[in-house]
């Protein structure tokens, strides 16, 4: 049996776990990231966190093949150093982490973006398991994604592509958090739920009360009219965008996740009819449109798959 660490970096905390080929959770534990601060503290926490693993593997004569690291922002195609883009990590831009996890634990390591690694991980353990051509999506603050093109990660030349929330949706639109108008996030994202729905509800609502999209999603299952009809212009806006990827890639499954995926069947079915209604019937034909089944496990899962990949020989 291969082991391997596979570690989740997000803006909040590090979720870290010993993994086996199979995805079994052999430890796991979770500490702070401190992403307010500098990058020589979020890398000080990483390697807090893989020390931790592999003293557990030592403690358990388990032999570790690797970390892997997914982390927020643009990996280079070395999958070693983070150029940037990770709004969420403070200074995090132009990190050699691999090198430097490597000097500090001597464990051959492998960075990737976070989001392909959850699309990674659902695809090898998760909702897309045994799917040779998955698209993935999260759905959260923004939409982030990942395509599998016959078993493998497509990262376009370079590693600087497949960034699925920034697809042009709306001519003329809203400004987007990457320079642009209009973009998919800024339509389909649960902030953008949250966004529309506060605009339609306005003075209605009570000044003090913070929404969010569990509440849009509480308050549409309860019947409220400007739920309903922002949920509905949700699931359009987030369809229109998968048909778009149904038409460009046929996968056999396009697995959704982030919090809101977790709404309930209703959420899933009203977004796959969506999906099918725009896209092409030919090429939706052998897409199923599914709900994630990791949960947050999926970027340290993905993670672990990494290091399998890369390092199947030593
Ligand atoms: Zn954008």
């Amino acid at each position: 049996m291969r082991y391997a660490i596979g570690v989740d970096l997000g803006g909040t905390c590090i979720k870290y776990a010993v993994i086996d080929e199979n995805g079994k959770f052999h430890y796991e534990g979770k500490l702070p990231s401190k992403a307010n601060t500098d990058s020589e503290t979020v890398v000080r926490q990483l390697i807090l966190a893989i020390e931790e693993c592999m003293e557990y593997a030592s403690n358990n004569k388990i032999n570790l093949l690797g970390v892997g690291i997914g982390t927020p922002g643009i990996v280079d195609e070395t999958q070693r150093t983070v150029l940037g883009g990770a709004e969420n990590i403070n200074g995090w831009i132009n990190v050699p982490l691999a090198s430097l996890v490597e000097f500090k634990t001597s464990l051959p390591t492998i960075v990737h973006n976070d989001a392909n690694l959850m699309g990674l991980g659902e695809a090898t353990f998760g909702a897309a398991r045994g799917c040779s051509d998955v698209i993935f999506i999260t759905v959260g603050t923004g939409i982030g994604g990942a395509v599998i093109i016959d078993g493998k990660l497509f990262c376009g030349y370079k590693n600087r592509g497949t960034e699925l929330g920034h697809i042009p949706l709306i001519f003329g639109g809203d400004t987007c958090s990457c320079g642009s108008i209009g973009c998919l996030e800024t339509y389909a994202s649960t902030s953008a739920l949250v966004r529309r729905f506060t605009e339609r509800a306005g003075s209605v609502l009570l000044p003090n009360n913070d929404i969010n999209g569990k509440m849009v999603i509480d308050l549409y299952k309860q019947g409220h009219p400007m739920a309903k009809d922002s949920l509905e212009e949700h699931w359009q806006f987030l369809g229109q965008g998968i048909s778009a990827f149904i038409n460009i890639f046929s996968p056999q499954k396009v697995v959704i996740g982030g919090g809101i995926s977790e709404s309930g069947d209703f959420y899933i079915e009203n977004l796959a009819k969506s999906a099918k209604k725009y896209a092409i019937d030919t090429c939706a034909i052998n897409t199923e449109i599914v709900r994630a089944t990791l949960g947050n496990k999926a970027g340290s899962m993905g993670a672990a798959c990494l290091v399998f990949n890369k390092f199947p020989n030593i």
